[in-house]
Order: structure tokens, then sequence, then C-alpha cells
């Protein structure tokens, strides 16, 4: 910091600009390095310190009269040295506070690094959308009905502003300028610095009979419907674009993008993961040991599958190409049946004794819990290996 006011900082080299840059590559330097080390961006401390400086330089080297001063060796923004930068010295001192104020000092906002009157037509807003869909929907595709509350352009002015038959007006304030210059002597001498008009907020005209639809702002409110086509396979948190159906700008300006994010409801009998769905199915015990054949039902057929003699629980079936379509390419994904076998749990007396029987003829032992036994006996028992 005591360098930095001591010794005229390099600020072409702090944006990596020849001394012969343009006012347009300056800009442009100015606007990648400021993308890159923004503390919303990175939040390292040496990044803040960076994008101070990048601020800085580019405080200095965008206005003609501080450029000129350090082509001529001086610092307009040490203490002392002429600048407007006034007390409190550079840090943190640009004209910059955050990410907006940048994009508005290049896209005619009201900030320090706006030139002359800002357009009074201007792009409008992208939006978004939520869309909720069945699995159904999301895995073939459907055309759905939407509805978005929206600026529309008006059509009584068709985004002029301007009530019928009259026309804009040159602001008085400020000449058309759209902003209010100061002088301030300094032995460097003359330093202008400017504010947007607040009688204008910037335009450089007034209005100064608006149009009765939309007071002046060229465009209206509205709820409009429209068909968006969801392509088939989809995903949840998906988002598809519909160019310039989104708000109109101010000023009638070219209308932003629509954003449609699609929601997937979940579904009673399939989990989605990616393009395979997983679903359960509860077989008995003995068709689990005896082998079966189920009919499962699939997104959009019946199939007939077979469950092989012992078959142990937790075993998947996988029907290949029976999940959701790829959205991309062709193909589809796979469908896995996740089998539960499902033991008794109510045997009457005969079918204990058959169950008894089989396990004799298996040689498997097995202990019987005495019904008064309680917890602690059949505690024992399972740590006795008695199932
Ligand atoms: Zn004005
Ligand atoms: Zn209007």
């Amino acid at each position: 910091m005591r360098t930095r006011n001591a010794v005229a900082r390099d600020y072409y080299g702090i944006l990596g600009v020849g001394r012969e840059a343009s006012d347009d590559e300056i800009k442009r330097a100015y606007r990648k390095l400021a993308r890159q080390f923004h503390p919303d961006v990175n939040p390292d401390p040496e990044a803040q310190e960076k994008f101070k400086d990048i601020n800085a330089a580019y405080e200095v080297l965008s206005d003609d009269r501080k450029r000129q001063i350090v082509d001529l060796g001086g610092d307009p923004l040490a203490p002392g040295g002429g600048g407007a930068g006034g007390p409190g010295g550079p840090a943190g001192a640009g004209p910059f506070v955050g990410f907006q104020d940048i994009m508005d000092a290049f896209f005619g906002g009201a900030a320090g690094g706006a030139r002359g009157p800002r357009p009074r037509t201007r792009p409008g807003a992208d939006a978004i959308l939520r869309l909720e869909l069945d699995l159904h929907e999301t895995a073939f595709g459907v055309e759905a009905p939407i509805t978005v509350d929206t600026a529309v352009l008006c059509t009584t002015c068709s985004g002029a502003g301007t009530a019928a038959g009259t026309h804009l007006a040159t602001c008085e304030a400020c000449g058309g300028r759209g902003e209010v210059q100061s002088v301030q002597r300094t032995f460097l001498g003359q330093v202008v610095s400017a504010r947007p008009c607040t009688v204008c907020q910037g335009y450089g005209t007034t209005i100064p009979h608006p149009c009765p639809t939309c007071a002046g702002d060229g465009r209206v409110r509205t709820r409009r419907s429209l068909t968006v086509k969801i392509p088939a396979g989809v995903e949840d948190g998906m988002r598809i674009r519909l160019a310039q159906q989104g708000e109109v700008g101010p000023g009638g300006g070219t209308a932003g993008d629509l954003y449609v994010e699609i929601h997937e409801r979940p579904h009673d009998v399939y989990s989605r993961k990616g393009d395979d769905l997983h679903c359960r199915v509860t077989v008995p015990m003995t068709a689990a040991a005896l082998g079966t054949r189920l009919t499962i039902k699939t997104l959009d057929s019946e199939e007939t599958v077979d469950v092989k003699a012992g078959t142990q629980p937790g075993s998947t079936l996988r029907l290949r190409a029976r999940g959701v379509p790829h959205l991309r390419g062709t193909g589809r994904g796979d469908l896995y049946v996740h089998l539960d076998v499902r033991t008794p749990t109510k045997l009457d007396v005969d079918q204990e004794k058959m169950l008894r029987d089989f396990a004799k003829t298996r040689g498997e032992e097995v202990a019987e819990l005495s019904k008064q036994g309680g917890f602690f006996s059949r505690m024992r028992d399972a740590f006795n290996g008695h199932a």
C-alpha cells in the first residue's frame, strides 16, 4: 500500500494493454478481468486486491483526462495527485461496487462508466418458469400448455411510450446529455466528473405526455398462453430455452428468452436414475424357490419375465430398453426389477407341519420356539445359531 502511493502505478500493466490501446480495447480487457476477479466469483483475498487494482486502472484509463495524467508520468489516484478519487485513497475507491454496477457500466446503466444518454429502448429480461411433468411425459415428450405473466409490447404506442401525436422532449436540465458534469480545478488541469441527470434519469429526454396505456414504459404486463414442445427423454432440472419468449424490454426492446425448467413428479411405481428405471416386485418365498413367471407393466408395454428357481432376496431382473428414451441419439435406458422375496408371516397348523417336514428332509435344524419363551430365550436361540 505504501509503495502504491509513492510511485505512479502501472495502470496499463494492470489491465494488460499497451499504451496505445483504444477505449474499446481497454473496456474489453477490464471486462474480462473484472469477470475473473470479482469477489462474487473469486473469493480469494488476493483476487479481491487484484479486483480493486483492476477497477482503479479502468477508472483511470477510461477517463481521457486521468489517462493523460498517467501518460505524463503522474498518478491521478494518488493522494494529492489531482485525481477525483479524493480523500480515502485508491483502495476500494473505484467507481464500482457490485457486479451489477459493472454490467450497468457496459450496458447503459446509471453507474460511473456510462457516457452520454442511456437508451430508452433496452433488451428485455429473461424469464424462468417451472413446469411439472409426469414420468410418462418426460419419457416420451409432450406438448405442454403454459401461461406466463410477462411484459409485452404496448400496442397503443408500439413501445414509444408517448401519447398519440406527441413526442419525446430534450431534457432541459442536462441539455440531452443524460448526465450533469461538474468541473474541478487542480494543479494538473481540470477534472470533470459526471453524474446521471436526475430529471431524465439519464435518458437525455423526457416524456411530456406519456402513453395512457403503459405510462411511458412502452410495454404492459399481461398473461400469455403458449405451448412448449417437450422432447422425449428430458430430465428433472433441465431447462428448455424459448428464444425471445421472455419479457419485452423497456421502450419495446427485444424480448428476453423464456426458460422452462422441468420438474418431474415422483412416480408411484418407478424411480428414475438417468434413463434407467427401477421398481420393486414382491414374490412369495415359494415362488422364489420354485421359479415363476411374472407379468411386468413397463411405462409403455407389458412384459413377461421368468424368475429362476432359487432366486434370492434382493435379486434384480433387467429389462433392456424398457427405461426412458435417450434425449440425444437413439435407444432407451433399462428397467431394473428388484425382487423382494416375502416370507409367509402366518402359517396354519398344516402349513407349519409341512414346512417343518420340508426342513427335516433338507437336514435343516429348526428349533421350536416356546410360546412362553419370551425375548431372552429367542435371543439365545439366535446366538446359538437356531433360526
Ligand atoms: Zn436530463
Ligand atoms: Zn404505450
